[in-house]
């Protein structure tokens, strides 16, 4: 990733704290966006200590005008843009159908899928005036398969996954790959409430009993997928959603 410079949203924790850090340790120049200014001040910290050119930005994805203004900032103050990681997601309340809440459902697609499409619609125009890029998009196992993050999630990461495929049919005429990860279950902020309840409840060992290596996963473990993704190592990869997920979505 030397020479490289790119955009991570979500980065003030989780997946995109530990993408952020692996890429800077790889040589990526980062522009990193969150909601959460101080915990993103903290993971741009992070990054400089692992020798990162870095800044960021509070940025709420669901609105076209921040992404767009952030991604413009970042091409201009790195003279270029290779690649964008749209991570930023959120759950959502966990509903019945009984129960759905439509302002809810609204609020997940405007953040997974639509703040995705935004991150793709602006860096699209830098990435393909460098000769070409990548775009990486998180999405979920619960994207592939039913049954974890509730309904609105569920539907909106496989939202993402079809977005990811059209997208790629769009750019790759321009040398510009987009692709998505899936992650497992993996211990973030996002999951704290599911990990916090299953140790009080002495159920941890039951966390990671859905995928076959029998375990939940690091963030560590999707920022590498992440890395690939992004990096010229996967560079006749695209339209893909590469589930990282111990084994989760194989059988
Ligand atoms: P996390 O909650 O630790 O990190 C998500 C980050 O996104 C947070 O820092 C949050 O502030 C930020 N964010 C939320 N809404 C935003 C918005 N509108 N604009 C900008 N930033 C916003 O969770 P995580 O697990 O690291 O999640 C990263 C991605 O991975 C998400 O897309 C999530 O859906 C996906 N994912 C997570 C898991 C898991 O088990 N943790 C599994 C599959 C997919």
């Amino acid at each position: 990733m030397r020479g490289k410079a790119g955009v991570i949203t979500g980065a003030a924790s989780g997946i995109g704290r530990a993408a952020a850090v692996l890429f800077a340790q790889n040589g990526a120049k980062l522009a990193l966006a969150d909601m959460n200014q101080a915990e993103l001040e903290q993971t741009t910290r992070l990054v400089e200590e692992a020798g990162g050119e870095v800044f960021c930005q509070v940025v709420d994805v669901a609105e076209e005008e921040q992404v767009r203004a952030l991604i413009d900032e970042a091409a201009k103050r790195f003279g270029q843009l290779d690649f964008i990681c749209n991570n930023a997601g959120i759950t959502g309340k966990m509903a019945t159908l009984e129960t759905e809440d439509p302002a809810d459902w609204l609020r997940v697609y405007a953040v997974n899928v639509l703040g995705a499409m935004f991150g793709c619609k602006h860096a699209a125009p830098h990435l393909i005036a460098r000769g070409g890029g990548a775009i990486v998009n998180t999405s979920s196992v619960a994207g592939v398969r039913a049954g974890a993050g509730g309904n609105a999630y569920s539907a909106s990461k496989a939202a993402l996954i079809n977005f990811t495929r059209t997208a790629a049919c769009d750019l790759g005429q321009f040398n510009v790959r987009v692709n998505a990860v899936c992650p497992g279950l993996i211990e973030t902020g996002m999951t704290k409430p599911v990990f916090d309840y299953a140790r009080q409840a002495g159920k941890e060992a039951k966390l990671g009993s859905r995928c076959e290596l029998r375990r939940y996963g690091r963030p560590e473990e999707i920022a590498t997928a992440m890395l690939f993704l992004a990096s010229d190592e996967s560079s006749y990869i695209t339209g893909q959603a590469l589930p990282v997920d111990g084994g989760n979505t194989c059988s």
